[in-house]
């Protein structure tokens, strides 16, 4: 379901500006429904009132939990079910001091086909509805059900690439930072770099931070490494994020698969420095989780250390990250296609 069919079925029930509000943020916000006799959906347009208990159920039905793999970590890996039987991966985020967050899919599938992804490999089976987004993030807030700001930041980084469903995952944006009640900030688009995303993020009313995949500074390497990825250069790549970061104040965030012997020399280190010196960066370096028969190592963790600390010296601003469920073996895309393929668990 697109939160557009889902806006015509609530003006056509009679539901006026304030009502299409009000039934937002209680779905958004996962808030207990308030029964008392003044409760204000007494309010509601008669039409509206009666189909909200079946709505209710729609919308519950649109992200159904299937399997939760906690880590030791405080994250937990949540297969998701979607109506047509379809499956993603939603990881709900360790709470810090700050609060929680949740990573969650944009798509069955992807197609750009990177490498070192299990998801890519199968490429792209369908878009996730703008509805079906928004649901895995209520599904995390009934998780984490009676914790405050248990989740509070939303990362599109989950299966799928939000450039090729850009227009549901805007709209999924705009509801979440407005009915959902989360920071713009706290909404993190994850890209691997598409021309598009740098016209319509400025241009939507909720502006989310923004994450690049750069994985390496060579051209033809990041060709191979992402075959099906948009052809831009890492350096324009960088270029178009610095007018992000200028336009809203947010630093780019940088991501960066680190793989044994492809992209952690020291050669990549320097290219880092000239590409990111200067600019609003931060640089993640999360070594690889290993996915069976992918051909790639993650680097040992005292070189990881070593690079994230000789990019801090060289003031790029570089956090040494482990992906949340790491200790379950389970990256992206690998708890659904061990669910499809469970012989081979
Ligand atoms: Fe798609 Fe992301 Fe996997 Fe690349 S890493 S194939 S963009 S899901």
């Amino acid at each position: 379901m697109r939160l557009a069919d889902l806006l015509d079925r609530l003006h056509a029930l009679g539901a006026g500006p304030a009502h299409v509000q009000r039934v937002l943020r209680h779905w958004v916000q996962a808030a207990e429904h308030d029964r008392g006799a003044h409760a204000p959906e007494h309010f509601y347009p008669k039409p509206l009132l009666e189909a909200l208990p079946g709505l209710r159920d729609e919308l519950a039905g649109l992200a159904r939990l299937n399997a939760s793999h906690p880590g030791e970590d405080g994250s937990a890996r949540l297969l998701v079910g979607l109506h047509d039987g379809q499956m993603v991966e939603s990881v709900l985020l360790p709470v810090g001091p700050k609060g929680g967050g949740v990573c969650v899919s944009t798509q069955v599938g992807c197609a750009v086909g990177c490498r070192f992804c299990m998801t890519g490999q199968g490429g792209l089976v369908r878009q996730l509805g703008s509805a079906e987004i928004v649901a895995q993030v209520v599904l995390a807030r009934r998780q984490r059900a009676g914790l405050q700001n248990g989740v509070r930041r939303v990362v599109f980084m989950g299966m799928g690439e939000p450039a090729h469903n850009l227009d549901e995952v805007m709209d999924a944006i705009e509801v979440l930072g407005t009915a959902g009640n989360i920071g713009h900030k706290e909404l993190v688009f994850s890209t691997v770099g598409d021309a598009r995303v740098f016209e319509r993020l400025p241009a939507g009313r909720v502006k989310p931070a923004l994450a690049l995949s750069l994985h390496t500074t060579k051209p033809e390497l990041r060709a191979d490494l992402l075959p099906r990825a948009p052809a831009l250069t890492p350096a324009e790549l960088v270029t178009l994020g610095e007018a992000y970061a200028q336009a809203t104040g947010y630093p780019i965030q940088y991501q960066w698969t680190l793989l044994e012997g492809v992209n952690d020399g020291d050669d990549e280190l320097e290219g880092i420095a000239t590409l990111l010196t200067g600019k609003r960066a931060m640089m993640n370096l999360i070594p690889f989780n290993s996915v069976e028969g992918s051909g790639y190592q993650r680097p040992s963790w005292e070189r990881a250390a070593e690079m994230a600390r000789w990019l801090n010296r060289r003031g790029v601003l570089t956090r040494l990250r482990r992906s949340a469920g790491q200790d379950v073996d389970a990256g992206c895309g690998q708890l659904r296609a061990r669910a499809e393929r469970p012989a081979r668990g």
